[in-house]
């Protein structure tokens, strides 16, 4: 048995070499100079929305209705349950046929915290980075966001928040709250 690993393993060998060879050239760049511009850092950690467009996601109209200044989301016409992220099936009843309805864009701060250190890999920079929990006014979904507009050891629970639509350096759209003072 051993020695017949042993000869798998060989096996595997030659042909990674024959792949190696074939494999489609990389750039890397060798020396960074002072006049190359400096690329966008990309972050990928948490991004949970990274596909927007149609070609590419059912729930396109979220994030189009969202550059427009609408916040926007499904709910199952069958047992009018509101969906939240937006979605393409009903995870009650299964129902594929959803409505589009608006939101309010205004709602209260149900809890929050700030990072102050130990940011992820990438966001350094953002720190502090102040998130929260905001009960949206007179529907039944209290949603997850970033806060902005105020200093986090200024916020309060039961503030005032609005949605704010933001651009991404990406070309993309997403939202965050922003705390009325
Ligand atoms: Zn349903």
């Amino acid at each position: 048995m051993p020695a017949l690993a042993v000869t798998k393993r060989r096996a595997k060998k030659a042909p990674r070499a024959v792949s190696e060879t074939a494999a489609p050239k990389i750039e890397v760049p060798t020396e960074r100079t002072a006049e190359a511009p400096k690329k966008p850092t990309t972050l990928t950690l948490l991004d949970f929305f990274p596909q927007e467009e149609s070609q590419q996601t059912r729930v396109s109209r979220f994030f189009t209705e969202l550059r427009a200044g609408r916040f926007m989301t499904t709910r199952c016409p069958k047992d009018k349950k509101l969906l939240w992220p937006p979605r393409v099936t009903c995870p009650q009843c299964h129902a594929e046929e959803l409505d589009w309805v608006e939101l309010p864009q205004r709602g209260h701060l149900y809890a929050f915290s700030a990072l102050l250190a130990g940011a992820p890999l990438g966001m350094e920079a953002d720190l502090p980075i102040t998130v929260g929990l905001v009960d949206l006014e007179g529907v039944p979904l209290r949603l997850f966001g970033r806060l902005v507009g105020a200093p986090w050891n200024e916020i309060r629970v039961g503030q005032r928040v609005r949605v704010e639509p933001f651009d991404l350096a990406d070309g993309r759209v997403f939202y965050r709250f922003h705390v009325e003072g």
